[in-house]
């Protein structure tokens, strides 16, 4: 493939992430930090419209094809809460430990068998800022909350979200598994077979 490929994001997990997700393939991924490009605002109501906004933005100020992923946690005591607020579930500017920390406050009465959780992850490529037919691929991975912190790999909510089929926190799996069973590698691995079948 070849190509040159703007990230629309600024969160250095994903970037980290997104970057092993890619690294066999032939596309050079440039984190939109490179560009000076601040992030977008994120208006939108669903995962797919903030990735869009995002992708449009960073291919618009670096006139380069654009990767977005909008992302975030959805669990069920919560009514799917933080859902698209994950990033800013404490308060605008937030940090992941203050995001934790207020999920784990929310869930503390809520017993075990009711912590069910999942990521989801919408990852979009947007050919040019005015793409009337964006790739749209989307991942999920199916979890639930933990009552401790555990591990120290990942970001944000890795911590605190139990992976049943691994007995463990995201936080605690190596890099290359948590790419091999999260949304975000679900996601990306979509994109990829994808953008191999397009022209694009
Ligand atoms: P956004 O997509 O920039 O709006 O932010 C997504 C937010 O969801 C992140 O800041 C994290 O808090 C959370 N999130 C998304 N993916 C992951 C993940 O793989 N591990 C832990 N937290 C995640």
């Amino acid at each position: 493939m070849g190509r040159r490929i703007v990230l629309a994001s600024n969160n250095a997990g994903k970037v980290r992430e997104i970057g092993q997700l890619l690294a066999d393939q032939e596309i050079e991924v440039l984190p939109q930090s490179e560009f000076d490009i601040p992030e977008a605002e994120e208006t939108g109501l669903t995962f797919v419209e903030n990735a869009i906004l995002k992708a449009r933005h960073a291919a618009h100020l670096a006139g380069l094809p654009a990767i977005a992923d909008d992302s975030g946690i959805e669990v069920d005591a919560l009514n799917g809460a933080p859902g698209i607020y994950s990033a800013r579930f404490a308060g605008k500017g937030a940090s992941d430990s203050d995001n934790l920390r207020k999920l784990l406050e929310e869930l503390k009465d809520v017993p075990e068998q009711n912590r069910t959780a999942r990521f989801q992850c919408l990852m979009v490529y947007m050919r040019h800022e005015k793409d009337p037919t964006p790739i749209i691929c989307q991942g999920t991975w199916e979890g639930c909350i933990l009552f401790e912190p555990r591990g120290s790999g990942g970001f944000g909510y890795d911590p605190v979200f139990y992976v049943p089929t691994h007995d463990c926190a995201s936080a605690e799996l190596a890099p290359d598994e948590k790419n091999r069973l999260s949304h975000r590698g679900q996601a990306i691995r979509k994109l990829v077979t994808a953008l191999k079948e397009s022209a694009a």
